[in-house]
């Protein structure tokens, strides 16, 4: 129900006929009462205590870790109270807008998992409280403009840029608060004559709220994060319609909280030092505001000094690195979810397994200053949250970077899922004891699995501790010997029995005892016999097993890859 403004008309001119004026200036034929809209947007039908939360971003094409965040602290509260969260999008500025911003932030945030149930671009049979883009609002806004002008709340402003501007430098001058307010405030009092005059003359205006605050006066207000706040109250005639007929940020987000039926605003603290001309729309506007809990903001740590993360420095704050990156998505929500609720890590130690839904966020308990961001704490739990993957679900995540990010080579590859798998299953140590805990992005993941191709395999290790370079005749013993025998049949044990011979014929003690027990009677130990072969087969002087590595390329591939390390050898040889 709209209540009647609590404010006595206020407007100097007493005789003035603001029907008439409001009539003028906002000329809307077809304009609902604003009365009408709140059977337009009823109470939404909830449980008690569930919480109605919005993500509210302006389509600047730059969604950051700040947003992440603030969406999370609002699926949470929506979710884990059986409430809504829409996306609304404030467009009022329509220089800022880029095209495709829209899809972007919705795309980026399912990526994370955060899924809206309303809103822009949402398709939902709960899109009731719609349109979601203020820019298709601006009937409801006029109609509350008008009745606001009508009770003398709001009033027309002509002056123009080069006037505010030497109002503000008289201001700064004096040392004085900047802004639109009491003596400053030229159009409040002007007269009805002025006003049709100005108009008459075709002059431009914006549509103010005729404050009626004063700073002598403080009041105490409950922040949902932040507890108890005193401020003092709003005196400035801020806009309220700009002269092209949008509302500005401060008049939609009151208007559209209100009838989207809002009820918990999560936002940036950088909001707080407006929450006074907030508070004071809601009053004018007769409206019960919604609860508002201000976030802190991100911070990190830079040498010794905290700072807020910045977009100029930290590349880390853009949601896209995190993607292009190939970070788990999953362990960047936990990881935010620790900043957000300190007690969720003392949870997740005890729920390793659990659903992170599973956690009772509060909203109380968020930080009430700087959250502390922690880049290598989010790469320990991407490494963790990796490691527990099963092969199909490890598929899936590696696919979905390639897809995007991916070389086309790394696209073909994908293609063969078995034996993406196959690699899966021993690079990661998928089902087996040795689970391999180091990868931490997808792109390192891929970048793994480059010597089971042909067309990414590259000699990265060309160190040979024995022979090599300097005994060609003994790398071409192990080589061509190996691949006499090599049959990918054997078994582990038949497999090493096999390296064993070749090497100790091409001179390397076949035991290991024997090499630790007479080290100078021989070329080298077995393994640095075998690490010829796994040059040869990987390029790397590491790998993991590198029997079941030959098993998965293939004999023929193998022995191609023996044979042309052979000519590699024996060009260095004679290169010499
Ligand atoms: N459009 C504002 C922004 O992008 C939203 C602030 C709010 O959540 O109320 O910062």
């Amino acid at each position: 129900m709209i209540l009647t403004a609590v404010y006595a008309r206020v407007n100097e001119d007493m005789d003035m006929d603001l029907k008439k004026l409001a009539a003028t200036l906002i000329p809307d034929k077809a304009l609902l009462a604003p009365e009408e809209y709140e059977s337009v947007y009823p109470q939404r039908e909830l449980e008690k205590g569930a919480e109605v939360t919005r993500l509210a971003p302006s389509p600047t094409g730059f969604i950051h870790l700040g947003n992440l965040y603030s969406a999370l602290a609002d699926e949470r509260a929506a979710h884990t109270s059986g409430g809504i969260f829409y996306l609304r999008i404030e467009d009022t500025d329509e220089k800022r807008k880029v095209e495709g911003a829209v899809e972007s932030v919705i795309r980026s945030l399912k990526y994370f998992g955060i899924k809206f149930d309303e809103g822009a671009e949402i398709d939902s049979p709960l899109n009731k409280y719609g349109p979601y883009y203020q820019r298709q609002r601006a009937e409801i806004y006029r109609s509350f403009v008008k009745k606001l002008i009508e009770e003398g709340l709001a009033y027309p402003c002509f002056c123009t840029a080069e006037e505010l501007d030497a109002v503000r430098e008289k201001q700064t001058e004096n040392k004085e608060t900047t802004g639109y307010y009491g003596a400053y405030a030229k159009c409040r009092s002007l007269s009805e004559e002025e006003i049709y005059n100005n108009l008459k003359a075709g002059k431009p205006f914006v549509i103010r709220l005729k404050s009626q605050g004063s700073i002598e006066n403080k009041f105490t207000f409950r922040d949902a994060i932040k507890g108890d706040i005193t401020v003092t109250e709003n005196d400035q005639d801020v806009v309220i319609l700009k002269s092209d007929g949008i509302p500005t940020y401060h008049f939609a987000h009151a208007i559209d909280d209100h009838f989207m039926r809002t009820t918990l605003v999560i936002r940036g603290e950088e909001w707080l030092s407006s929450l006074p001309i907030h508070l004071e729309l809601h009053k004018v506007l007769g409206f019960k505001p919604p609860r508002y809990a201000h976030t802190c903001s991100l911070m990190k740590m830079d040498g010794e000094t905290k700072r807020k993360l910045s977009k100029r420095k930290d590349p880390e704050l853009s949601l896209d690195y995190y993607r292009k990156a190939g970070y788990f998505p999953l362990a960047v929500v936990k990881y935010l979810m620790t900043v957000l609720n300190s007690n969720f890590e003392e949870w997740s130690l005890k729920n390793p397994d659990g659903d992170y839904k599973a956690f009772k966020f509060k909203i109380d308990k968020m930080g009430k200053s700087g959250a502390l961001f922690d880049l290598e704490k989010l790469c320990d739990v991407s490494k963790t949250e990796i490691s527990k993957l099963s092969a199909e679900e490890c598929f899936d995540f590696l696919k979905g970077w390639v897809d995007e990010f991916g070389t086309d080579g790394d696209k073909k590859h994908f293609e063969d899922k078995e034996y993406i798998i196959k690699i899966l299953n021993l690079i990661m140590g998928v089902g087996g004891k040795k689970r391999r805990k180091d990868i931490e992005r997808a792109e390192q993941g891929v970048r793994l699995m480059d010597y089971f191709f042909d067309d990414t395999f590259a000699h990265t290790d060309k160190f040979r501790k024995y022979g090599a370079e300097k005994d060609y005749s003994t790398v071409k013993s192990m080589l061509e010997g190996f691949a006499r025998v090599y049959d990918p049949a054997d078994d582990n044990s038949v497999w090493f029995s096999k390296v064993k011979s070749v090497a100790g014929v091409a001179g390397f003690a076949a035991e290991m005892s024997e090499w630790k027990a007479n080290p100078e009677n021989y070329k080298g130990s077995v393994s640095d016999a075998a690490e010829i072969l796994r040059i040869a087969i990987t390029g790397k002087a590491n790998s993991p097993d590198l029997c079941t590595i030959m098993g998965i390329i293939g004999k023929e591939r193998c022995l191609e890859r023996l044979d042309a390390d052979l000519c590699i050898m024996k060009n260095l040889a004679q290169a010499k």
